[in-house]
């Protein structure tokens, strides 16, 4: 019955791939094998204190940290992030969150991990969004790991778009702006925390710092899809 549906969609409205646009086999969401296997893997996860985890070292407490892939300006990969954040793609992220988790599940990355958290957005910015991109990463990643969801973290206030500011500017700018809501549910757990793009850090750098001092004993994991060089 589903696969009828499937067809009767596709015709009407064909499915195709978000990156080149070709139509996509019955097997392929979002995205064609093709163009998935070309996107600019950092294999960040394969190296010992990776420039990832350099960006933390030293600065807050974590277990593993990584950024899947490599974020350009003006990259196919850049224009699809673009539509999953402003342009009513969620579906984007989830899929990138599949990928992900898959790719990483392999390598052992979540070893110790427990469950998943997304950086939260403030509840005015999602009203006005319809929706937390980050939340649609987190969920592919929880289909692809079987790790669950928590909603433990609350981003409290809405801050300035962070784009144009240097690190100090952006952890002035988001200090004070997330609080946990339930700490035991990550009590001597490992947490895993995801964000979208990664660019100075501030922001994992920001939720992790507060973690550590609201729950000492929650393991952080930190996840970025993408992450600048
Ligand atoms: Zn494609």
């Amino acid at each position: 019955m589903r696969q009828i549906l499937t067809d009767i969609a596709d015709f009407f409205l064909p499915r195709t791939c978000h990156l080149c646009g070709s139509r996509l086999r019955d097997t392929e969401k979002v995205f064609c094998v093709r163009c998935i296997e070309t996107l600019p893997r950092s294999l960040y996860h394969l190296m010992p204190l990776n420039p990832m985890e350099r960006r933390f070292a030293g600065i807050v407490p974590f277990v593993r940290a990584t950024g899947h892939f490599i974020y350009s300006r003006n990259s196919e990969l850049a224009a699809a992030i673009h539509d999953m954040k402003y342009r009513q793609f969620p579906s984007v992220g989830r899929r990138l969150g599949e990928i992900v988790g898959e790719e990483l599940n392999m390598a052992g990355f979540f070893s110790g991990a427990d469950c998943i958290a997304a950086v939260p957005m403030h509840w005015w910015k999602e009203a006005r969004r319809g929706y937390n991109q980050v939340d649609h990463i987190a969920r592919g990643l929880s289909k692809a790991t079987g790790l669950p969801v928590v909603e433990v973290l609350e981003a409290t206030r809405s801050h300035k778009t962070q784009t144009a500011m240097t690190l100090q500017q952006r952890q002035a700018n988001l200090s004070g702006s997330f609080r946990i809501k339930d700490p035991e549910a990550i009590e001597g757990k490992g947490l895993v925390i995801v964000d979208d793009v990664c660019t100075t850090g501030a922001t994992l750098r920001t939720l992790s710092a507060e973690i550590s001092e609201s729950v000492p004993d929650c393991r952080i994991y930190l996840l970025s899809v993408c992450v600048t060089v």
